[in-house]
């Protein structure tokens, strides 16, 4: 029993035996006794009464005075009151500073509810995505940045890569959206401004296109004389074998120039190609001819399974240079008189297209970073074979604009499938 207990009940047996005595002096003790119950019931509801009105009306006062195990009570419920106030002013004041750290970063932060409407945003949100708190609180996002690549990325609730898209309140400005989903389906969008940084892409970009363009002319006539002069009779061997290096060599540099226009052409902006219905039986049979002529030294076995009758929407030429690009690796990575095997195919989701070899394969460690500009597993082998270190990169930007995606299975010393999976609504029906 607690010590407050123990005490209101000596409280209640003191004022029992006092009434009892009178009581019994009196000759009354029942009566007595009746009216000590009732002495005690009254200071209790006195008490409870003076609890109640504190509670009600100001409960952040003092507490009233109240006698007996009241006055306890009334006591814990001021500290807790006091104490709840206390964290609840902390919390304001996190909050408080965390709005204004918030509001004092360059990015724009804006909070979306569940349905999609604007519930906060900072100041930077209002420079740069051009929202007023005035007029758009409670609207839907999707109503204040309409490009659809926005929507359909924003509904995705982002992705993996950020979106890069102009500003729509700036021109000649970029923004980058980022999206990240917490609790039940609210999200939490932040914008950069990624102007210079575009500029900067955009000088390279240009530096490198222009750079392989002036190129190519010397390129044309330096491997025009060389030609001429290869294998000629008149010179020593010697000389000869000169002539036939200089060829190659010429021929690494128009390929590496060749890449880098295609990898140029393929990243810029300016109107793209339309896309047409390409006829994979077609395409697949032009490349096997190729890849029969690319070294038929190795006399490797190559077959071409075309297992589905649909077509493919999309640029026929950047098509047939992604998948020459992985047949000719194929090719080159695989010892003499492997197996190639080439087969386009689909499913309820997707259409793919599988290059398959049985060659030296690739290790782990290096198939996230095989797409990379340059990158190759073995520097050496790569130059024996002529490869420009372009090859997967061009694949990779190819079906990034079919909404592709590259798959790479492969083991060392047992071989590689190299699978471009492509979305369903680019199949098309033969017409
Ligand atoms: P490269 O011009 O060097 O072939 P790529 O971008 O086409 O450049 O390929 C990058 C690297 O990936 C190559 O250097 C090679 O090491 C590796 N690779 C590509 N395809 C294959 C393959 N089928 N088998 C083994 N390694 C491959």
């Amino acid at each position: 029993m607690t010590a407050l207990l123990k005490a209101e009940l000596l409280r209640l047996v003191y004022l029992l035996c006092f009434f009892a005595v009178i009581g019994w002096l009196a000759n009354l003790t029942v009566q007595f006794l009746f009216i000590a119950i009732a002495v005690y019931l009254g200071l209790h509801l006195r008490n409870l009464h003076k609890l109640h009105r504190w509670l009600k009306h100001n409960p952040q006062n003092y507490p009233p005075n109240v006698s007996g195990v009241w006055e306890d009570i009334a006591q814990s419920i001021y500290r807790l009151q006091k104490q709840e106030r206390e964290a609840q002013q902390n919390l304001l004041g996190i909050i408080q500073r965390a709005r204004e750290s918030v509001a004092a970063l360059d990015e724009a932060i804006v909070l979306v509810d569940s349905q999609g409407n604007l519930e906060w945003w900072n100041a930077a949100a209002e420079k740069l995505l051009g929202f007023k708190s005035a007029t758009d609180n409670g609207k839907p996002i999707t109503n204040l940045i309409r490009d659809p690549a926005f929507i359909e990325f924003f509904e995705r609730g982002g992705g993996k890569d950020a979106l890069k898209l102009p500003s729509w309140t700036q021109s000649n400005h970029y923004v980058q959206y980022e999206v990240t989903r917490f609790g039940t389906n609210d999200r939490l969008l932040i914008a950069y401004d990624i102007t210079r940084l575009h500029q900067l892409e955009q000088i390279r970009k240009d530096f490198v296109a222009n750079v392989s363009h002036e190129l190519r002319t010397p390129l044309t006539v330096l491997s025009g004389y060389v030609e001429t002069f290869v294998d000629n009779d008149e010179f020593p061997a010697r000389i000869n074998r000169v002539f036939a290096q200089m060829q190659q060599q010429t021929k690494r540099m128009s390929n590496l120039v060749n890449d880098l226009l295609l990898l140029s052409r393929l990243e810029s902006d300016n109107i793209k190609p339309e896309a047409k219905p390409v006829n994979m039986t077609n395409l697949l049979e032009q490349l096997r001819q190729e890849a029969l002529a690319y070294d038929p030294d190795k006399q490797h076995a190559i077959m071409v399974y075309v297992d589905s009758p649909l077509l493919l929407m999309g640029i026929e030429n950047d098509l047939r240079s992604a998948f020459s690009n992985l047949i000719t690796n194929a090719i080159k990575y695989t010892p003499a008189c492997g197996a190639i095997t080439i087969r386009w195919s689909h499913d309820d989701k997707y259409g793919y297209l599988s290059v398959q070899d049985n060659g030296i394969g690739i290790e782990q460690q290096h198939i996230p970073r095989l797409t990379e500009r340059f990158y190759r597993v073995d520097a050496a082998r790569s130059s024996a074979t002529g490869g420009t270190g372009l090859g997967l990169a061009i694949v990779k930007h190819v079906l990034l604009q079919h909404q592709a995606i590259l798959n790479i299975d492969s083991k060392a010393n047992v071989g590689s499938t190299f699978s471009c999976i492509f979305p369903k609504n680019l199949l098309v029906e033969k017409i």
